[in-house]
């Protein structure tokens, strides 16, 4: 079995972008706003570890905290802000909201030229027409990145992704479907409803666990030299941090596993990363290889620009 480091590779993608925007930076670097709602301590530590992130490749980030009782407006107010802003090239709204504010609303009035993280409806309509100037999401992007530098294809390959939210399960098959190199596979989403979820998660070589329910895929799920691409971030009462895959019965069965933490996790922080750089560059007009195409650092480069598209 072969752990597949994304702690490793989110670290030299990361170097890759602190060299690019050294090199291609104008009079301002690359700018990342966070809208930070309410008190959640795990939005906090995700904001801080991806300010960390932006520090250490040379973009300038900001936190704007707003109070757990904001209005939808004012939330939506500071949103409009920051499209105007021209030191800002990518704004996140930090999820989750609390429960009183529309989530469509607020993805909605986000720039989508400046939606690093790739959930407004355009970024997602350009992304399942194949149409590359768009944003994609970052946890999907990440694990698309992850496979490829671990050289594990992914072409004409049963892939089953567990989990059908907009951050990862949609977006992961949407892009995994896409004629063109390093995707082409043939997609099974699997949910709540799904029936004889072990049967369907048996099927596949490559199976992706976005479910949000600590170590529920078990070894009897998975077949014999399976890669498995744990997303899961799950906290334990006794505060162990813990996949949705049984890591230690699945390990045994399969021929490549991420581990978590120091899997997707990191990688999910350099393509956002990357997707900062990505607009900063459109916005300036800078053309940089691998970047002008609409994907990430160095994996892209050597592609056709229009490789997502059906033409
Ligand atoms: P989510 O919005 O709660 O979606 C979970 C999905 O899993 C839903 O589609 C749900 O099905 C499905 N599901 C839940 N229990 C299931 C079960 N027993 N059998 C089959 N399907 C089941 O969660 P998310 O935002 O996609 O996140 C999923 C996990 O990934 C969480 O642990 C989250 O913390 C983690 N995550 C990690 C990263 C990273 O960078 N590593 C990034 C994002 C998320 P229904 O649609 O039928 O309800």
């Amino acid at each position: 079995m072969r752990l597949i480091d994304g702690k490793g590779i989110a670290k030299e993608i990361r170097s890759e972008l602190r060299q690019w925007i050294a090199e291609h930076k104008k009079e301002r670097p690359p700018g990342l706003l966070f809208i930070l709602v309410g008190e959640d301590p795990s939005s906090r530590l995700y904001v801080e570890m991806k300010g960390r992130g932006c520090r250490e490749v040379g973009i300038f980030s900001k936190v704007v905290a707003l109070p757990e009782e904001v209005s939808q407006q004012g939330l939506i107010d500071q949103i409009q802000h920051a499209n105007q802003d021209p030191h800002i090239d990518g704004l996140i709204v930090q999820q989750p909201l609390p429960p009183n504010l529309s989530l469509f609303q607020v993805m909605e009035s986000v720039d989508p030229q400046k939606d690093v993280d790739g959930f407004h409806p355009i970024n997602m309509g350009r992304l399942l027409i194949g149409d590359v100037s768009g944003l994609l999401p970052c946890t999907p992007l990440g694990i698309l990145t992850l496979l490829k530098r671990s050289h594990i294809q992914v072409e004409g390959r049963e892939v089953v992704v567990v989990g059908r939210s907009h951050i990862v399960g949609k977006p992961m098959a949407a892009l995994l479907m896409q004629k063109g190199e390093g995707r082409n596979a043939t997609v099974t989403v699997a949910h709540r409803a799904s029936r004889d979820l072990a049967s369907i998660c048996y099927r596949a070589d490559i199976l992706i666990a976005a479910v949000g329910s600590p170590q529920l895929i078990k070894k009897e799920m998975v077949k014999e030299g399976a890669v498995v691409i744990d997303v899961g971030m799950n906290r334990l009462s006794d505060h162990r941090l813990v996949g949705d895959v049984d890591f230690s019965e699945v390990s045994e069965k399969c021929s490549a596993i991420t581990p978590v933490p120091g899997g997707v996790g990191p990688m999910t922080i350099a393509t956002l990363l990357a997707n900062t750089f990505l607009s900063y560059c459109r916005r300036e007009g800078i053309e940089v290889e691998g970047v002008k195409c609409g994907l990430m650092a160095g994996d892209y480069s050597q592609w056709d620009p229009h490789y997502l598209t059906n033409r």
